[in-house]
């Protein structure tokens, strides 16, 4: 499946994305990860994305793109993938669907997560993430067994350059100005399903699972 997660910064698209790739058996892009792998191994494209990042901006769409769709070219995305954070705006949008139109494929559903903004802010300043597995966890809401330490993996947890207030609130005014207006693009395309994003991962999962199988039963012709 060729599926779309959209939802502001803190919504859980990371966290679902990795139990849809596990469920699914399909890679899980994230831009935002393959950015900060870019910007820790110094690539020149990490250079260009770092400012932009760390204030909580747009990267250029024609980077993003380039990035993105060196990537679905991978074997591995032959039978579908999890685009997460991608796209972010109208442009890349249009970018990705001509991208697919060329090689005679589309998307299978977009997934959009709605999460209340206050929450957003309380999940997004407790989030911490695992260094080597991408694990995510919330200092109040769903702490590691061993402060500090993933529990999967051992890996050590931080807390992403990004998520302190100032950043946070950038964030989420480029989430309400240029991505939001995704969800009425993709309505029209009769793409988009909402989905409730509160209530415990697994909880969110489920409600994504059901929007997945409908997808399945009835594929677009
Ligand atoms: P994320 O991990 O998805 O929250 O992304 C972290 C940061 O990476 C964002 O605040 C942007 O600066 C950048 N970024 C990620 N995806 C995109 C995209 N599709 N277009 C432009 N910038 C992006």
């Amino acid at each position: 499946m060729r599926i779309v997660l959209i939802g502001p910064p803190g919504a859980g698209k990371g966290t679902q994305a990795l139990m849809l790739r596990q469920a699914l058996e399909v890679p899980h892009i994230s831009t935002g990860d393959l950015l900060r792998e870019a910007v820790r191994e110094g690539t020149a494209l990490g250079k260009a994305a770092k400012d932009y990042m760390d204030k909580g901006e747009l990267v250029p769409d024609q980077l993003v793109t380039a990035m993105v769709e060196e990537r679905l070219q991978r074997h591995d995305c032959r039978a579908g993938f999890i685009l997460d954070g991608f796209p972010r705006n109208i442009p890349q949008a249009e970018d990705l669907s001509a991208h697919l139109a060329k090689e005679g494929k589309r998307l299978d559903g977009v997934v959009s997560i709605v999460v209340p903004r206050v929450e957003l802010v309380e999940r997004l300043s407790g989030r911490r993430v695992c260094s080597q597995c991408g694990a995510m966890y919330h200092v109040r809401f769903d702490p590691p067994r061993q402060a500090g330490v993933c529990n999967r993996c051992q890996g050590t947890l931080y807390q992403r350059s990004d998520d302190n207030a100032e950043t946070v609130n950038a964030r989420l005014a480029v989430y309400e100005g240029a991505t939001a207006p995704l969800l009425a693009y993709y309505t029209s395309k009769g793409l988009l399903h909402a989905v409730d994003g509160s209530g415990t991962p697994e909880l969110v999962f489920t409600r994504i699972r059901e929007v997945l199988n409908s997808l399945q039963a009835s594929p677009r012709s």
